[in-house]
């Protein structure tokens, strides 16, 4: 039987600035979300990219001389070097400026075209060279754009259309037959809400503009940078291209992981233009939160853009992972400070899992000679019972990406093992020979804690939890093997230090 498949797909990149926190928060969520998929036995196929086709990626080209091509090709490599640096495990990554990316657009703009959905008209408006997005009057701030401050240009110029309006009762039928279609709640009852305030027409071609995809049927105009960007997530499967196979084995996409800012054109938009051409709309789209540093949103402006990069060099990859998914939950707005990095990496990682590691593996080899027979545990076993409790929760919260509320249940017993060996006091256990077995069954529910540990938090701490498992003799266990074989383990190696202590001035910390 063919496993079960997943296609995950973050949002792609504007190359015009380099990846930052914010950028980074949400490729490693999406790995997180990849890798437990991975480990559950899934067939899994994780997508993320570069946008190129941008007037603003075009202008900062030729502010440094480049030719916009050479200059991303440049960006390619450093958002890639960044996400490798992350441990982030995509399987495909796609640049608009691409072959296939190219072929994908025309051939879903042609289908489009062809069953009616697309007409030339006039366009008057205002339009923000920033956004890239013409926006209206009414969403003006003092009649500059909210986001970026700035004076609209008002344009007026013949182009082509979407008819977008005559899908408002499609994407209604399709909200109501799919109610998990957005997640989180909150943002499904965002985008249905303007959904039924009425949906308008929407430009889809600029005209006379070098840097972009022309039109198949009027070379004067190129496409609109969403409409082409959107086509990402098709186009990288094949879409219009000879194997059709690849594009029927993962399309429709199990989720888009997106940020909030974006969920019109993701959950309106892009299913209607999918509806047009009639391809299938994605199975979901989940809008994560955005990341404040110390009460303040990261901005160029404000000069507290963090480099991710830079966190790696303080935390390492794994622990800058953790931190990030476990401090801002990752369907809402978090906040991020120094201290509350250092604290929460001193308590939860050097503490807790580190320091568990570090003493059952050394009594184990002092008290049991590095063995611990495997046999069942069960309800009986307390410790047990609450890992069976704990690994329960953990999944629910998974699958739905709720991953700070995964690591929080989880969390519990890891604090309840620390406890156990505090309770059972094995160091008296082994001075009585007629305690052994005892001992070891104390040893081996620890065992099972610890082998299910470095599983449960490989999506999150993929490096570290391999230092982990290597020493338990459980590389090779997954998600579905718990917990009823991690328990017991022979020939156990010598830990080594998993977490060490951070040694930097908190200060120094996330800084711009
Ligand atoms: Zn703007």
């Amino acid at each position: 039987m063919e496993r079960k498949r997943f296609y995950i797909t973050t949002a792609i990149d504007y190359v015009n600035q380099k990846p930052h926190l914010g950028t980074a928060y949400e490729k490693i969520g999406a790995d997180c979300m990849a890798r437990y998929k991975r480990l559950s036995g899934f067939d899994v196929h994780f997508l993320m990219g570069n946008d190129e086709h941008s007037t603003n990626v075009e202008r900062e080209a030729r502010s440094r001389g480049l030719d916009p091509l050479e200059y991303c090709r440049t960006m390619s490599g450093e958002f890639q070097g960044a996400w490798k640096a992350l441990d982030i495990s995509y399987d495909d990554f796609i640049h608009t400026t691409e072959e296939r990316h190219v072929l994908a657009v025309r051939t879903l703009f042609e289908r489009i075209h062809t069953n009616g959905y697309i007409y030339k008209g006039k366009y008057e408006g205002l339009y923000c060279e920033s956004c890239e997005e013409f926006i209206v009057e009414k969403d003006l701030a003092d009649g500059l754009c909210p986001k970026h401050k700035l004076p609209p240009k008002q344009i007026s110029e013949e182009n082509y259309f979407f008819a977008l309006s005559r899908f408002q009762q499609p994407l209604l039928e399709f909200f109501e037959k799919n109610p998990e279609f957005v997640r989180p709640q909150i943002r499904f009852n965002e985008v249905i809400n303007v959904i039924k305030g009425g949906l308008e027409d929407v430009s889809i071609s600029r005209f006379g503009k070098a840097w972009g995809i022309p039109l198949p049927i009027d070379e004067t105009h190129v496409i609109y940078v969403w409409f082409d960007a959107l086509t990402n997530y098709i186009s990288a499967l094949g879409f219009g291209g000879a194997d059709a196979k690849r594009f029927d084995r993962w399309w429709p996409a199990d989720v888009h992981v997106i940020g909030k800012d974006i969920t019109r054109f993701h959950c309106i938009i892009w299913p209607a233009m999918l509806m047009a051409g009639g391809v299938a709309p994605p199975r979901s789209v989940f809008a994560h939160g955005f990341i404040s540093l110390a009460g303040e949103k990261m901005s160029k402006t404000r000069g507290n853009i963090i480099d991710p990069l830079r966190m790696v060099e303080a935390f390492g990859s794994d622990a800058l992972r953790y931190l990030l998914l476990r401090e801002v939950p990752f369907d809402r707005d978090g906040d991020v400070t120094a201290e509350v990095f250092l604290n929460r990496y001193n308590a939860d990682l050097a503490n807790d899992i580190g320091n568990l590691f570090s003493r059952t593996v050394t009594m184990i080899s002092k008290y049991l000679g590095g063995t611990v027979e495997p046999k069942p545990l069960g309800a009986g076993h307390e410790l047990y019972a609450e890992l069976v409790r704990s690994l329960e929760a953990y999944r629910g919260h998974m699958d739905r990406m709720e991953f700070s509320r995964a690591l929080g249940a989880y969390w519990s017993v890891i604090q309840r093992a620390n406890r156990f060996i505090e309770e059972k006091r094995p160091w008296d256990l082994a001075k009585d020979p007629a305690k052994r077995g005892e001992l070891e069954e104390m040893f081996r529910e620890l065992l099972a804690v610890l082998r299910a540990s470095g599983v449960v938090l490989t999506p999150f701490m993929p490096r570290k939890m391999a230092e982990m498992l290597g020493p338990l003799g459980a590389e090779k266990l997954t998600m579905n093997d718990l917990p009823e074989k991690a328990a017991g383990a022979s020939a156990l190696a010598q830990p080594v230090p998993l977490f060490p202590r951070i040694k930097v001035d908190s200060a120094d910390l996330l800084k711009g």
